[in-house]
């Protein structure tokens, strides 16, 4: 085994796992990761949901260049999304209607008709977004930690990364591993200002935010996995079918440090709570739960590309509750940006601007 690369990327979530593998083509790259298994924290734990018409300007610019990578690896299932407003949200309704493109409004009895268990007189008005789909992040993250083993790309788990030194070269510590590089990549998720802090960076004021996920039994139904993703406007519950079960989730989006995230009982209580009041089906027990971290710059977007004073630490966090979505395009273009290339012309044509996700924004 060697010591030293080219490159060491820390975390093997999705975001570091999609950059190490079009790394690793041109370079000696290591991907480390603190747990036992890659996708453990947030990349395991989401709605897995392609919504090319959800986020900010810079992640629907990547989500929609994603696309064709989703497409060619069969990695998608059409799956509609659906918001529906109760009493109460209207100027919620106005404001995603002017906000979202590629959504529109259908009638409730429309509405109905696509998802049967909606409660009669809970919504007032809906919204359908048909260009939505489920993503297979298991074949998806396991594709690219494929792409990057065959590349000659070492992956360590259980390798905490709790030192990181530069004299000249960068030096790391993790857990029984001492290893150099003359760049590292931090894509440690929620944990991305702490690596940083690590390496002597100042930090972007990443904050990771707690969702809550709870999994029912499937209502008796026809076609129930077929069922599009439902939530109200106002973002209090969302929906959809997943494994042959209902994935229940309050929506929440609660600031915490980072850590292994689990559900807040008490959110899920009442989260589910809303849920029932919007559907004729009753939750009779709860099957598992889980929380997962969405970690957030202070204004929303992805924080990707080199640090502005130092040419050897090179940032890839903050993908919030779009970071599978974007993933194929953000990895493309993330692995152009270390290696000094041009950014894909591809994704640049589908509006990105660059300032817009460069860390010298926060100066
Ligand atoms: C409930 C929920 C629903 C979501 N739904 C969607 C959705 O439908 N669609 C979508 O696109 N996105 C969704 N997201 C967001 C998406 O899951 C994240 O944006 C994405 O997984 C972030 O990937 P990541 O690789 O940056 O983070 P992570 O998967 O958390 O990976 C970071 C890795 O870094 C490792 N690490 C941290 N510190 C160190 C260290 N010091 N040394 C070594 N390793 C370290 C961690 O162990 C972790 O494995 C959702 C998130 C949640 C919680």
């Amino acid at each position: 085994m060697s010591n030293e690369f080219d490159i060491i990327v820390i975390g093997a979530g999705i975001a570091g796992a999609s950059v190490a593998a079009h790394l690793a083509e041109t370079r000696s790259v290591a991907l480390l990761e603190m747990e036992e298994r890659p996708g453990y924290h947030t990349t395991g734990r989401s709605a897995s949901m392609y919504e090319p018409n959800y986020g900010p300007p810079s992640m629907l610019a990547l989500t929609r260049a994603a696309r064709q990578h989703f497409d060619e690896g069969g990695f998608l299932t059409p799956r509609e999304t659906m918001f529906v407003m109760p009493d109460g949200q209207e100027d919620d309704f106005e404001k995603l209607m002017a906000k979202q493109k590629g959504i529109s409004e259908i009638s409730v009895s429309d509405a109905t008709r696509r998802f049967p268990l909606l409660r009669e007189g809970y919504a007032k008005r809906a919204i359908l977004d048909s260009g939505t789909a489920d993503i297979d992040v298991d074949l998806l993250h396991n594709s690219y930690l494929r792409l990057f083993r065959q590349r000659g790309g070492e992956l360590h788990c259980s390798s905490p990364v709790t030192a990181i030194e530069k004299n000249g070269q960068w030096k790391l510590r993790a857990g029984d591993l001492s290893l150099s590089a003359r760049i590292i990549v931090d894509a440690a998720g929620a944990w991305g200002d702490a690596v940083a802090a690590l390496a002597g960076k100042k930090p972007v004021g990443l904050q990771p935010k707690r969702r809550s996920v709870a999994i029912v039994p499937a209502p008796d139904c026809d076609n129930f996995m077929s069922l599009p993703m439902v939530g109200d406007i106002g973002e209090t519950w969302y929906c959809k079918p997943q494994s042959g079960k209902f994935f229940v989730s309050p929506a929440d989006a609660t600031p915490v440090d980072p850590h292994d995230a689990y559900a807040d009982d008490m959110t899920l209580a009442e989260g589910i709570d809303r849920f029932q009041n919007a559907v004729n089906y009753e939750v009779t027990r709860v099957e598992r739960t889980w929380g997962g971290l969405r970690s957030f710059a202070p204004d929303g977007s992805p924080v990707v590309g080199y640090d502005k004073a130092d040419d050897g630490f090179f940032w890839l966090i903050g993908q919030g509750g779009y970071g599978i979505q974007s993933s194929p395009a953000l990895s493309r273009l993330a692995a152009a940006l270390v290696r000094h290339e041009k950014p894909p012309s591809d994704i640049m044509d589908e509006g990105l601007i660059l300032a817009d996700i460069s860390p010298d924004r926060f100066g």
